[in-house]
């Protein structure tokens, strides 16, 4: 079989590229290892620009018909935590939603086959000749293509094929606990309780999804600090909930997101995720639409169009990584003492810095924007 566009992986970044492809005419096929619907471990939180952006692409149906068969909740209310004492509880003014990932990603690979597009979902990929543009599945089946969009998740199999590395990831443990085994209000953020990272409530309609991350590795075994951290928020029967794990880009990506002259990388396969709030679905949609993108606009080279394209996720990631010294202890230390007097700094971070997609990354922006006297007066009320 020939495609003129062949996709690894049908999570975001592979989904958003077929999509927006088929929709331009390009016969594309998905293939993934995986049989949708599948599961991908995942907080499954979206701020408001991931959603702008999925509306972008499937913009023959309404906001309100895609996000009633996706949404696994609407959250407005964000608690802060310095260890397990609040540190600041506020209304936010732009909402969170929440999905369970088996659901949004199965919505976005069917809604791509009704564009036209092939899935191959549950073959697993066993060769690739990149010149020869030739893949071939463990089925015995043979793919030719003239570009290869890899969008096959952090442990991305086309990188490890051409010889691609990357370093820096966050480790992630994460489970789903049951309504019946914890109580509990709102999206909860707890800092100081691993490293440089934070732990997560994230509720969904029947569950509450907790996890936590860093982005370096702790002193401590990261699964006796999550296990202390769920007894101590009050979960209760922990032993019916096993721990999963995986990792997601945490700063670390390709500064070419491509190889040879026919194939790109996308969403976190490329290392596109914000590496202090993890979030990843927003560059992986993003990253998949430039992929297709760079592939319409037929330039003399996609591969370079592409990487003009994708400047702007690895500014941001640039720009959020020279920020992360705030999240050093003493400094967090800091402003989580003095976040609970303010309750509009919380709101306006939220609302504007992480639901907004306006450039650079969420923490350098809010420094540009919040001139130095409300700094002053934020840190002279205490
Ligand atoms: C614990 C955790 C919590 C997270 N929470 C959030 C959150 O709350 N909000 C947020 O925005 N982001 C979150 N993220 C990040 C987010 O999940 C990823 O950034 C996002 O899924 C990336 O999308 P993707 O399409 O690039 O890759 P993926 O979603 O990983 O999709 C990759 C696809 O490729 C397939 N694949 C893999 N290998 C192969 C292969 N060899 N052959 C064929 N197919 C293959 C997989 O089956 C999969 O379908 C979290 C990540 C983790 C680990």
């Amino acid at each position: 079989m020939y495609y003129p566009v062949l996709i690894i992986g049908g999570g975001p970044a592979g989904a958003a590229a077929g999509i927006a492809l088929q929709k331009a005419g390009v016969q594309t096929c998905i293939v993934d290892k995986a049989q949708f619907p599948r599961q991908k471990l995942c907080g499954g939180l979206v701020t408001r620009k991931t959603k702008d952006l999925l509306n972008s692409l499937i913009d023959d149906r309404a906001e309100n018909e895609i996000w009633q068969e996706v949404s696994a909740g609407v959250h407005t209310q964000l608690k802060l935590y310095n260890r397990f004492e609040l540190a600041s509880s506020v209304t936010i003014g732009v909402p969170f939603d929440t999905v369970y990932r088996k659901v949004y990603d199965n919505y976005l690979v069917r809604y791509y086959q009704e564009k036209g597009g092939t899935l191959l979902d549950g073959n697993l990929p066993v060769s690739l000749d990149v010149e020869g543009k030739k893949l071939v599945l463990k089925s015995g089946e043979e793919l030719n293509f003239d570009y290869l969009i890899a969008a096959d998740g952090a442990n991305s199999w086309v990188r490890h094929q051409v010889g691609l590395s990357i370093d820096k990831r966050l480790f992630c443990l994460e489970i789903n606990v049951s309504r019946d085994d914890f109580n509990y209000e709102g999206i909860g953020i707890y800092f100081d309780v691993i490293g440089v990272g934070y732990a997560w409530v994230f509720p969904k309609n029947d569950c509450y999804c907790i996890g936590i991350g860093s982005t370096e590795k702790p002193k401590k075994d990261t699964k006796a600090i999550f296990g202390d951290f769920l007894q101590r928020i009050g979960v209760r029967n922990l032993e019916k909930y096993p721990f999963q794990g995986a990792f997601v880009p945490g700063g670390g990506f390709l500064k070419k997101p491509y190889y040879g002259d026919n194939v790109l990388f996308a969403g976190d396969a490329a290392g596109f995720a914000d590496p202090l709030t993890g979030e990843g679905l927003y560059w992986s949609l993003y990253s998949g639409m430039q992929a297709a993108e760079a592939v319409l606009a037929q330039p003399d080279s996609v591969v370079r169009c592409y990487a003009v394209k994708c400047r702007p996720i690895q500014k941001n990631i640039r720009s959020v990584m020279r920020t992360r010294i705030l999240f050093h202890k003493p400094l967090y230390q800091f402003w989580l003492k003095n976040v609970g007097a303010h309750p509009n700094f919380v709101r306006y971070f939220s609302d504007h810095q992480l639901s907004q997609y306006e450039g650079e990354g969420a923490v350098s922006e809010l420094l540009k924007k919040v001139p130095r006297r409300y700094f002053q007066h934020f840190f002279q009320r205490r």
